[in-house]
């Protein structure tokens, strides 16, 4: 029989949460009004958009008319970027991101700037790391927005939202955070850490792809942001198009599950992640990367000294992890976020990035964990090196 290979590539995107597929079903078949129709079957989906939008919310600790549904969290990106800058224009043309964002963030910045929109994009440290400094000097009067990721997609590591949100406030500037690879995997509190603006989405968290949101926080004076989607207005004018009304209810599922288990399946995941890296140190010559005490639970990013990570994909069959991001690696360009923490395009080169999740089992980490000590060592002797003690990679 054929067995699938592990799948140690969460990150990029997570499987479908079973009895999320059961909650969505009807809504293919016997519930599948516009939530928009004035009538039984419209009225009958709006009322369960309302049941989703909740949990949704309720994941973040937010409250219901809050969130607006997008195509996912490149949408949302796009949408905060773009639409506070066009909301915004009079008051400054000036955001300040960080060098390792998703291109989701990078890519629009670039745009702006073609725009006219000037855009500081702050440097990380080894472990990906902002300095909270040169974020507090960057800002000037000019300065709208303030659009920091959450956790890195690629070495995990979890910037200091809070102390960036208060810097933010501090000068009365909005701040935004792209949560994707956080949302349902930590807990994540927006009042309590005061965010304005949050983007995340449902197939990081075993729910449907093509469904994301994004949290604006409803504040006096209302947070100004320009549609990008115009047509409808279906949510608070902010985005327009048909609810995605099967989706939505997936996304709402996912979000109540992550809720209700996340204290388990946090610990279980990081027990799983924690065991990886204990086995993987053990082979001679391999490195974590990111910020030991603030990454995300179920990321690890390893560089394999003297093994180039495209050799040992193709040599690992039963095993799917990845070089880097989903969004950029089907090209051949390195890894932005490698190269803004510093490491040299040999170390670059033997990096790879492994997420876990819920739905993986200690055996599969132990199998995983095997398979690539043989395949390491194969392809070093290969090679004809011989690693004789663990080295320090420094870059
Ligand atoms: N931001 C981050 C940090 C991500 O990891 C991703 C997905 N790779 C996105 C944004 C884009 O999310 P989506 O696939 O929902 O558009």
């Amino acid at each position: 029989m054929y067995n699938e290979p592990i799948y140690l590539d969460n990150h990029s995107t997570t499987k479908l949460d079973p009895r999320v597929l059961d909650a969505m079903m009807p809504f293919f078949t016997t519930h599948y009004g516009n939530s928009s129709s004035q009538h039984y079957f419209g009225y009958f989906a709006s009322e369960a958009v309302s049941i989703a939008r909740k949990k949704v919310a309720s994941l973040l600790n937010a409250n219901d008319n809050e969130i607006i549904f997008t195509s996912g969290a490149t949408e949302s990106n796009n949408l905060v970027l773009k639409g506070i800058v066009e909301s915004y224009r009079s008051h400054g043309n000036h955001i300040v991101t960080s060098k390792i964002e998703h291109s989701s963030v990078i890519d629009v910045c670039k745009k702006l700037e073609q725009k006219g929109i000037s855009v500081t994009y702050l440097s990380v440290d080894r472990d990906g790391n902002i300095d909270l400094d040169e974020l507090k000097n960057s800002i000037t009067e000019k300065t709208i927005l303030v659009s920091i990721m959450f956790g890195n997609n690629e070495i995990g590591t979890i910037a200091p939202i809070k102390e960036i949100v208060n810097i933010c406030h501090s000068s009365e500037i909005l701040f935004h955070t792209d949560a994707t690879q956080c949302a349902g995997n930590i807990k994540l509190d927006i009042k309590e850490l005061g965010i304005d603006l949050l983007s995340f989405s449902a197939h990081k968290l075993h729910g449907p792809k093509g469904i994301g949101a994004l949290y604006v926080k409803s504040t006096t004076p209302k947070i100004l942001l320009s549609s990008q989607i115009d047509g409808g207005g279906h949510e608070k004018n902010i985005r327009s198009g048909t609810l995605n009304v099967p989706a939505i209810i997936g996304f709402g599922k996912a979000a109540e599950i992550c809720k209700n288990e996340m204290q388990v399946n946090s610990e279980f995941v990081l027990r799983l992640r924690n065991k990886f890296e204990e086995n993987m140190e053990n082979v001679s010559g391999v490195t974590i990367n990111g910020n030991k005490l603030s990454r995300l639970p179920n990321n690890t990013h390893l560089t394999i000294q003297n093994v180039k990570i495209k050799d040992l994909i193709r040599k690992v069959k039963g095993v799917v992890f990845s070089t880097h991001a989903a969004c950029s690696s089907s090209d051949n360009s390195q890894s932005h976020v490698l190269n803004s923490i510093g490491m040299n395009k040999e170390n670059i080169d033997s990096s790879a990035r492994f997420g876990f999740c819920r739905m993986n089992t200690e055996e599969e980490v132990i199998s995983a964990t095997n398979i690539f000590t043989n395949a390491i060592n194969e392809l070093r002797n290969s090679n004809n090196i011989i690693i004789t003690q663990k080295q320090n990679i420094n870059n």
